[in-house]
C-alpha cells in the first residue's frame, strides 16, 4: 500500500503533529494547525505552544524516553482541555509523534454526572428527612395523640410517595438510556395508545376541572415503537398538561401525519412557560417553579424522561409556549412506512 504520511495524518480525527529531532515541525494534519494557527513546518513546535508540561514530554521522548502522556489546559480565550500523547518515531533520527484528544465533552459529562447526583440525593434527602422527624415526634412529644398520629401518618405516606416516584423515574430514565442504542421494532397504533392514556388521565382531569378534547383520525397511526416507553412519554405530557395547565380549563390532544412523521400534540391553555425556561425543561431536575411541581407531585424528571424516549425512538420533543397563552408539546416520531 502506498499512501502518504501527510494522507495518513489528515484522515485522523484527532490533531497530530511530527517533530524532528530538534523540536522542529515536519508534519501536521489540517486538525493541528485549526487548533495552533501558529503552527509552522520547519519552525520550533514551541512557537506554537509555549506549554512546559508538553514541552518537557516533548524533549524527553526526543530523548529517548518512552511515550508520555500529559495534558494542556487553557481558559483563554475559550476553556478546554487536551490530553497529549507524545510518542517517539521509530526511525535512523529521533523524532516525535504528538497527538491531541480533546478532553471537554468527557468533562462536561463528568460534571454533569457529579451534578445529577448531587441533584437526585438532594431530592431524596428532603422528603426522608420529613418521614425520619415525623417518626421522631410520633416516638416522643405525639405519642398518644391519636389526632395528631392520623396527620402525621398521611404526611409520611405522602412523602414516601414522593421519594417511591422519584426512584421510579430514575429507574425508568437509566432504562431508557441503557437502551437508548437498539432502536424498538415493534409495531404500535398511536391512536389506540392515546385513547387508554386519556381514559386512565379522566379522573385527574376531572378532579382538576379540566375537560380533555381529543382529535384523531379514522385509521391508525402506526410507528415503531416500545409499547411502556410511548405510554409513559405521553402520559407525562398529557399530565403536565392537566396539572399546570389546570387553569385553562381544557387540553387539547391531536394525533396527526406529516410527511415521515407521526406526531402527537398535547395542548393547553395554562400560564405558559416563559421563553428563558423553555430550552431548559428538558434538563434532569430543572423546574420552573419548585415548590409548584413538589406540590403537584412532580419529580424534575419527567420531561428528561420524554425526551429520551423520543431519542430512543429516533424521534424528538419539541416544545412552543408565550407567557399567558398555554403551551404545546409535540412528540415527533417516525410513522411505520411499512404499516402506516
Ligand atoms: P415535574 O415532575 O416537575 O412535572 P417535568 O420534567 O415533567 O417535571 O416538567 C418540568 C417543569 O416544566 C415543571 O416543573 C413545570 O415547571 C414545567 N412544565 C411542564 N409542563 C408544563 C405545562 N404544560 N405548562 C407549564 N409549565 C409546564
Amino acid at each position: 500500500m502506498d499512501i502518504s504520511a501527510a494522507a495518513l495524518l489528515d484522515a485522523a480525527p484527532d490533531p497530530l503533529i511530527v517533530v524532528d529531532r530538534r523540536g522542529h515541525v515536519t508534519k501536521a494534519n489540517q486538525r493541528a494547525h485549526a487548533l495552533f494557527p501558529t503552527l509552522q513546518n520547519g519552525l520550533p513546535f514551541s512557537f506554537a505552544l509555549r506549554n512546559p508540561d508538553v514541552l518537557d514530554a516533548l524533549a524527553d521522548v526526543l530523548n529517548g524516553a518512552a511515550p508520555r502522556e500529559t495534558t494542556w489546559e487553557e481558559r483563554r480565550p475559550i476553556e478546554r482541555a487536551f490530553a497529549v500523547y507524545v510518542a517517539p518515531l521509530g526511525g535512523q533520527t529521533a523524532a516525535a509523534l504528538l497527538h491531541f484528544s480533546d478532553l471537554s465533552e468527557a468533562r462536561r459529562i463528568e460534571a454533569m454526572r457529579v451534578d445529577f447526583i448531587a441533584n437526585a440525593s438532594h431530592e431524596l434527602r428532603t422528603p426522608l428527612a420529613s418521614v425520619l422527624g415525623f417518626i421522631e415526634t410520633l416516638q416522643g412529644p405525639a405519642k398518644d395523640d391519636a389526632v395528631a398520629r392520623a396527620r402525621f401518618l398521611g404526611i409520611m405516606q405522602g412523602q414516601a410517595q414522593r421519594m417511591a416516584r422519584l426512584i421510579d423515574d430514575l429507574l425508568s430514565l437509566s432504562r431508557v438510556e441503557l437502551r437508548e442504542h437498539q432502536t424498538p421494532s415493534d409495531p404500535l397504533d398511536l391512536v389506540a395508545l392515546t385513547q387508554q392514556i386519556t381514559d386512565g388521565l379522566k379522573p385527574l382531569a376531572t378532579e382538576r376541572g379540566v375537560t380533555i378534547a381529543v382529535e384523531w383520525p379514522q385509521t391508525p397511526i402506526v410507528v415503531r415503537g416500545d409499547r411502556d416507553e410511548l405510554l409513559r412519554a405521553i402520559e407525562n405530557l398529557v399530565e403536565n398538561a392537566i396539572k399546570y395547565g389546570a387553569s385553562g380549563g381544557r387540553v387539547q390532544i391531536a394525533l396527526t401525519e406529516s410527511g415521515t412523521d407521526a406526531i402527537v400534540a398535547v395542548k393547553d391553555f395554562g400560564p405558559g412557560i416563559a421563553p428563558e425556561h423553555l430550552p431548559r425543561l428538558t434538563e434532569r431536575f430543572y423546574r420552573v417553579d419548585i415548590a409548584d411541581s413538589r406540590d403537584k407531585g412532580g419529580t424534575g424528571l419527567g420531561l428528561a424522561l420524554v425526551k429520551h424516549i423520543a431519542a430512543h425512538h429516533r424521534g424528538r420533543l419539541q416544545i412552543e409556549s408565550q407567557l399567558g397563552e398555554g403551551a404545546t408539546f409535540r412528540l415527533v416520531l417516525p410513522r411505520d412506512a411499512q404499516n402506516g
